[in-house]
């Protein structure tokens, strides 16, 4: 039996869909990592789902895209798995840095020069080094195992064309890597480190995918459908945490204010988000605004948000 505010959502999601979709001509397609580039600017899907699984989604749901950022949640969270907190926190901050996700700016200003947040791309950066593994091999095929159990489904796989074209233009993401590696945050080599890194971005995933992921974190670590506990409730609590203070990057005091969940954005278009308690949220549409989120995305959580009342305060 669903409630007033289940059938409202069901009811109304496809108009506002319609409505936010507008917005896709305020932003541009990433084009940074070139296949990026190929995904068409003219899309907008959303699904939400409820703790027993029930679906609502509208417009274009079933569009397939990357993780990309969006996946340094659940690495974060994997990471703190096979090596707790303290040593995490020896590696990365804990606070927002009001700067691109893939800035050089402030990496040597947290002692002893580490980066600010385990978000910004050098901070999970320093976090794939950490999931263990003997090699980045066996790094990737544990990810992709934890990825595939909390996202309840075993069909999830590395996109190699995304995954070829960032490793082959990443030359940003390279200098980070060198720069940590410089100030002792990595213990591997650089190669492997990206390899990981690389790989869980280019996860394939579609909205009832972000979805089913986004309702594990909003239900504290237990999957409600299976009613099975996949994640200690710490460390979902520390996810959801960094996701409200640094994953809409320097966007995310605006996301805050405007919208008041926990969420993640990556350059795919894509945006995670949650109602805690009740619901996992995914959406995707590729054009991103300056600071790299999706434009009709963003527009399409404020509307929910004011809609039913969601912020946090
Ligand atoms: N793979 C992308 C990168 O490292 C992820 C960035 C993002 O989604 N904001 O540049």
């Amino acid at each position: 039996p669903h409630d007033q505010t289940w059938k409202q959502l069901t009811d109304h999601l496809g108009e506002w869909v319609t409505e936010s979709k507008k917005r896709t001509t305020d932003g541009h397609v990433a084009s940074y990592i070139p296949e990026l580039a190929n995904a068409p600017a003219d899309i907008l899907g959303i699904c939400i789902m409820d703790a027993s699984g029930s679906i609502a989604a509208a417009g274009d749901s079933n569009f397939r895209f990357t993780l990309q950022s969006i996946s340094k949640v659940f690495t974060l969270i994997l990471s703190l798995m096979d090596n707790g907190e303290a040593a995490v926190f020896s590696k990365v901050g804990m606070e927002p840095t009001g700067d691109d996700f893939n800035s050089m700016l402030k990496l040597e200003l947290v002692e002893p020069g580490i980066p600010f947040n385990p978000l910004i791309n050098a901070g999970a950066i320093a976090i794939s080094s950490l999931i263990a593994g003997k090699d980045s091999t066996e790094q990737i095929a544990r990810i992709l195992t934890f990825f595939r159990e909390i996202a309840d489904n075993p069909s999830l796989e590395i996109n190699a064309d995304v995954y070829k074209s960032e490793s082959d233009t990443a030359h940003r993401n390279r200098s980070l890597a060198y720069f940590l590696k410089d100030n002792g945050v990595l213990d591997c080599e650089v190669d492997d480190v990206l390899r990981t890194y690389f790989s869980h971005c280019s996860i394939e995933v579609n909205c009832t995918d972000l979805a089913r992921m986004a309702l594990v974190l909003a239900h504290n670590g237990v999957d409600p459908i299976r009613n099975q506990r996949l994640i200690p409730r710490r460390f979902v609590q520390i996810a959801k945490t960094f996701m409200f203070t640094c994953g809409m990057y320097n966007a995310s005091g605006e996301f805050a204010m405007n919208v008041g969940l926990p969420a993640k954005s990556g350059v795919s278009g894509s945006i995670l988000s949650m109602v805690p308690g009740q619901y996992g949220i995914g959406v995707v549409s590729p054009p991103l605004n300056r600071k790299g989120n999706s434009t009709a995305g963003v527009h399409l959580l404020g509307k929910l948000s004011q809609e039913f009342d969601w912020s946090l305060f």
